[in-house]
């Protein structure tokens, strides 16, 4: 990460809030490794306090705002809405921080129990949980609103911590190179699979493949929400309608760092991607351009995974390699058994989430109900605190306004 914060932090500063921040993860080795084949291994992200991967980012953007707050008098007001995950993992690396203030909608009745209680149950002073009578699209929606209202926006200094944040895809970038190197990078190119919602985590690793780490293949693993795996297939970016699947971190059909991709693969022509993205707002479809689907191609490939696959693949984990997976893992396995890489290329999928997380899920596949580690503590003997508010601009602003600071 050192050229991406050069002139901002020293070496020695980096080391130690990265010391700080993944002194919290449960494992030694912060991202184990574990092997399943003679081909395929895990990477390990979901040691962290909150069970997935996005603890990785968010611990490490904990640290970084309190550094950067610290050395301004400043106050910031994080909004976000969430399908789960990042929720969760955004308020634990924020909670109680005297300078910060956070705001987490989630769609009311559509996150799993843990995930629910990993948000509402955390008691600091400066989070907020709010419940939103809608689906994520629809809090996402309120967010992005409430970003769009200038006023609104400079008054409470509001702060994004979603997957574009590019803090975020600096701290992802590392674990392609951690896994790369263990396996033989850089005489030996390493695949990946990747379980994907947003397109951060694995545009991460288009970020490592540019910065020079031999990656053979970056393998988008979708499920039925597969408008990534259409895009790349087939050229055929279209919007259709969220279907709820066991998978809700991957329950996406708009993913904001694919434009970044687009952006990038294409030529790197701003203004014409910006004609091409209006155009896609307007009709909710578009074709991808030759250039950016032979760009595309050179690295990566894609897989639509339905429900009978991903349980397929956790019995697979369980029953071949001992290991029980998660949901969201078990898609990536799958894509990156189907994908075909050459007997010599290591792949690796990244697991993203704790099996526990996705408890009645994984019961359902494999029989077996994963415990959950004893590092989230009574999660469930813990009080709730959260709002539940209608789904409308209005109600969520002023829910906000009332209890933000406001800047100096
Ligand atoms: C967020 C998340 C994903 C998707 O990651 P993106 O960066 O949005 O593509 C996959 N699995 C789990 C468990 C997640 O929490």
């Amino acid at each position: 990460m050192t050229p991406f914060v050069a002139g901002s932090l020293t070496e020695e500063e980096l080391r130690e809030l990265c010391t700080t921040a993944y002194g919290r993860f449960s494992h030694q080795a912060v991202v184990p490794l574990v092997q399943l084949d003679h081909q395929h291994w895990l990477l390990e992200l979901f040691h962290g306090p909150t069970l997935a991967f996005k603890d990785v980012a968010l611990q490490l953007l904990g640290q970084l705002f309190e550094r950067f707050l610290s050395r301004r008098d400043d106050h910031l007001t994080i909004v976000g809405a969430t399908s789960g995950d990042t929720g969760s993992a955004a308020i634990d690396a924020v909670a109680g921080r005297e300078k910060i203030d956070i705001f987490m909608l989630h769609p009311d009745g559509r996150v799993s129990d843990v995930q629910r209680r990993q948000m509402t149950t955390v008691r600091a002073p400066n989070v907020y949980n709010i419940a939103i009578d809608g689906s994520f699209d629809d809090a996402q929606a309120l967010v992005k609103r409430m970003f769009n209202d200038a006023d609104f926006s400079r008054r409470f200094n509001l702060s994004a911590v979603n997957s574009i944040n590019w803090a975020r895809l600096m701290a992802q970038i590392v674990y392609y190179f951690y896994a790369a190197v263990r396996l033989g990078a850089p005489e030996r190119p390493v695949a990946f699979s990747v379980p994907t919602g947003n397109f951060g985590d694995v545009f991460a690793g288009y970020v490592a493949a540019k910065m020079g780490l031999p990656v053979a293949k970056l393998i988008v693993a979708t499920n039925v929400n597969d408008i990534l795996h259409r895009a790349l297939s087939d050229g055929d970016y279209s919007q259709g309608q969220v279907v709820p699947t066991a998978t809700p971190s991957m329950d996406i059909q708009v993913s904001s760092n694919f434009e970044r991709l687009l952006f990038d693969a294409g030529g790197r022509n701003g203004q014409a991607l910006a004609d091409q993205m209006r155009g896609f707002e307007a009709s909710k479809a578009m074709r991808l351009t030759n250039a950016q689907r032979d760009g595309a191609a050179a690295l990566f490939s894609s897989a639509r995974v339905d429900a009978d696959g991903m349980t397929m693949a956790m019995r697979w984990a369980y029953d071949g390699a001992g290991q029980i997976i998660d949901p969201h893992t078990a898609i990536g396995l799958a894509a990156a058994q189907e994908a075909g890489v050459d007997a010599s290329i290591p792949v690796v999928t990244l697991a993203t989430a704790h099996p526990a997380k996705f408890r009645d899920a994984v019961e359902r596949a494999t029989g077996t109900r994963p415990p959950v580690p004893a590092r989230v503590g009574d999660l469930f003997a813990r009080e709730e605190s959260y709002v539940k508010l209608p789904g409308t601009f209005e109600a969520v602003t002023a829910y906000v306004a009332e209890r933000a600071t406001p800047r100096a």
